[in-house]
């Protein structure tokens, strides 16, 4: 129900934690982090229930790492269980997920059809499981993001966080908003401004059916036609 992404300085899990208390007022049964530490290994903690269960959860299995995507989750498909929480992990990807893929039924199928058993029930682990898929038969991270976001139905927003890859996160929107902020050599992504307030003024919100590849040392837009596009850098008021 909320996402939050940090390419930062310093480590990330407990920012992600912080900034997923700012998304508290959503809602939720469930969260989680993922990150990439120094050596590139990507790894996630995830707990059912509030916000304390998961940093709990930090305090005994912490998480190193300046990259990292976060989630809080308000279950749509599949029940408030650990195994369902967000990220979702397959291979050398972890994504968080907002909204619905509606196709799910059908993307799962045809991962059977490969032998690809997904762990979770939820509509979320499809995605992560083709873009694995997708890197697995040879494809970079930006290139398995992109094949896999052409295979989705449904509204929703998505992070994608990537083993090995400590300076790249990638971003879809398609309904549900998405907010990119931008630091001084640190990027972050988030549901809305607000998660994103304690860490920078400068927001670039995306458009419908946009995809976003960052860096920390900036981000280039997609647009729903597989166009490069500028979207503006807006002042937010961090008081709001
Ligand atoms: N449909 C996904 C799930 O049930 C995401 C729900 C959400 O937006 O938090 O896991």
């Amino acid at each position: 129900c909320g996402i939050i992404g940090i390419l930062g300085s310093h480590e990330v899990s407990p920012l992600l934690v912080d900034a997923l208390k700012r998304l508290e007022y959503r809602g939720y049964d469930s969260a989680g982090v993922a990150t990439v530490d120094a050596s590139g290994r990507l790894d996630r903690r995830r707990a059912v229930g509030k916000l304390i269960n998961l940093s709990d959860r930090l305090v005994h299995q912490p998480l190193p790492g300046q990259a990292g995507i976060g989630h809080t989750r308000w279950a749509t498909h599949g029940a408030a269980t650990e195994v369902n929480a967000h990220p979702h992990q397959s291979g050398r990807v972890a994504i968080v997920h907002n909204g619905i893929i509606e196709n799910f039924r059908e993307l799962r199928a045809r991962l059977a059809d490969l032998g690809i058993q997904p762990q979770s029930q939820t509509d979320t682990e499809t995605v992560a499981l083709w873009t694995a898929h997708h890197m697995d038969q040879g494809m970079g991270p930006v290139e398995a993001a992109r094949a896999t976001l052409s295979q989705l139905h449904g509204a929703f927003a998505l992070a994608f966080l990537f083993e090995g890859e400590g300076d790249l996160m990638i971003a879809a929107r398609r309904g549900s908003p998405l907010a990119i902020g931008h630091g001084k050599n640190e990027m972050f992504l988030g549901s809305d401004a607000v998660a994103l307030a304690p860490f920078t003024d400068r927001i670039t919100y995306l458009e419908d059916g946009d995809h976003a590849v960052l860096t920390r040392a900036g981000v280039q837009v997609w647009d729903a036609a597989g166009q490069p596009v500028d979207r503006p850098v807006a002042r937010i008021d961090v008081g709001a």
